[in-house]
């Protein structure tokens, strides 16, 4: 949590735009980004932002301006992606489970492309042979990440090609004639710990000679952000001086000079982000008192799928006596953002602010109960701009057919 907008703004942008509402901190993606990309002093990577995270296009085109390209897990993405304006040799695709139409239409775009099965992989280099190099996503079989729904790079996760198959890779490279360009891993989201990196990139070093064309290694994403006040992100200067003394020996040894790529989602955007909502009315019961926001899992799903933890702060009444309370919302499912929370006692009509709310907030939100998906304000050098406007009824009613009321 860093670089907060602060509560009189949101509380002005909440009376202009009303509730719920996501509201972005542009300056935030910037800081983040620099301390990323600054953080790397000998070598310096390429950050392709892993725009499933929030791909409004106002805030790909901001990371394209402060010199990211953009990571897509599908063919919408990309789309996206280019009606943002990011040049083809800026995108990035990987997405895995897909039908090989959707990564031949990816090659038709232009993008860099990681491959992440074995059966695409063949049908690719039956199709394209050597002329378009692609990367392979490997499935490195370690153990990490926040929680088990989000470790991706375990010995049973569906992720990436194992990489005790790896003579199936070279085989197809055998039999088509495919190059292989890069050699790409993630292996978990929110991994603290420095050394699951280095033990991935140590992995990839240790299979770089069967790959004669690799040009670069790509670690994915997964850092992990602070969610509590006294909680620790991953040391990012530590991680780069860790990977440019890691490389620096790979170059020593072997005399190639292979390119970092890193795929980073919530890293440059969960503290950037925060979720307005108002209280709907208070249910106090003879155990529980429930706050009941205008909200539910259709639009922050994150705490009910995964038990994350956000920082909620009532900016209404900041000074109130603590209490504590069970933060729910108001669709007809179970969607309770946080139990047993201490907040400044909560009034009908406050305004509940959910911190960390830029990553996987409005991209994972949906219509369930038929409810509007919140508008997105952009903030900038303290300028707010709408880069998406509330639903209305024509949004839900769009893609069905017209009633025959004959
Ligand atoms: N790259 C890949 C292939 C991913 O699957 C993900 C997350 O699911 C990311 C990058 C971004 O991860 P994070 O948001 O944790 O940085």
């Amino acid at each position: 949590m860093q670089q907060h907008i602060d509560s009189a703004l949101l509380q002005r942008l909440a009376s202009t735009y009303g509730t719920p509402l996501y509201v972005y901190n542009a300056d935030h993606m910037t800081a983040q980004y620099e301390r990323l990309s600054q953080a790397f002093t000998q070598k310096k990577p390429r950050f392709f932002y892993a725009s499933k995270a929030l791909t409004n296009p106002h805030v790909l085109r901001h990371m394209h301006s402060l010199g990211a390209g953009i990571d897509c897990s599908s063919i919408n993405e990309v789309l996206m992606a280019l009606y943002a304006g990011i040049p083809a040799q800026d995108i990035l695709y990987t997405s895995n489970g897909i039908h090989i139409e959707e990564i031949v239409s990816a090659a038709n775009a232009g993008v860099h492309i990681n491959i992440d099965s074995i059966s695409n992989l063949r049908k690719f280099g039956e199709l394209y042979g050597d002329s378009y190099p692609v990367g392979v996503r490997l499935r490195p079989n370690i153990m990490a990440g926040g929680n088990l729904k989000i470790s991706t790079g375990h010995d049973k996760s569906k992720f990436g090609i194992p990489i005790d198959q790896i003579d199936q890779v070279l085989a197809v490279m055998a039999h088509t004639g495919l190059r292989i360009k890069g050699l790409h891993i993630h292996t978990g989201s929110e991994i603290k710990d420095v050394s699951v990196f280095i033990q991935g990139v140590q992995l990839l070093f240790t299979l770089s000679e069967k790959f004669p064309h690799l040009e670069f290694v790509d670690l994915g994403g997964g850092f992990k952000v602070p969610y509590m006040a006294d909680e620790q992100g991953t040391d990012i200067e530590n991680l780069a001086k860790s990977l440019e003394d890691a490389f620096a020996l790979f170059e020593k040894n072997t005399g190639r000079d292979v390119a970092i790529w890193f795929e980073p989602g919530k890293y440059l955007v969960s503290g950037a982000g925060y979720f307005v909502t108002q209280v709907n009315l208070i249910k106090q019961t003879p155990t529980v008192a429930f706050v009941s926001v205008n909200s539910g899992f259709n639009h922050l799903i994150r705490p009910m799928f995964y038990d994350s933890y956000h920082y909620i702060k009532n900016i209404s009444n900041p000074q109130g006596e603590l209490k504590p309370y069970a933060v729910v919302g108001n669709i007809c499912e179970t969607d309770t953002f946080a139990w047993d929370r201490e907040l400044n006692e909560v009034r009908e009509g406050d305004l509940l602010v959910f911190y960390n709310a830029g990553a996987y907030g409005f991209e994972m939100s949906s219509n369930f109960n038929s409810r509007y998906r919140p508008p997105e304000i952009m903030v900038r050098n303290g300028e707010p701009l709408m880069i998406r406007r509330r639903e209305d009824f024509t949004d839900l009613t769009r893609a069905i057919m017209p009633i025959d009321n004959t």
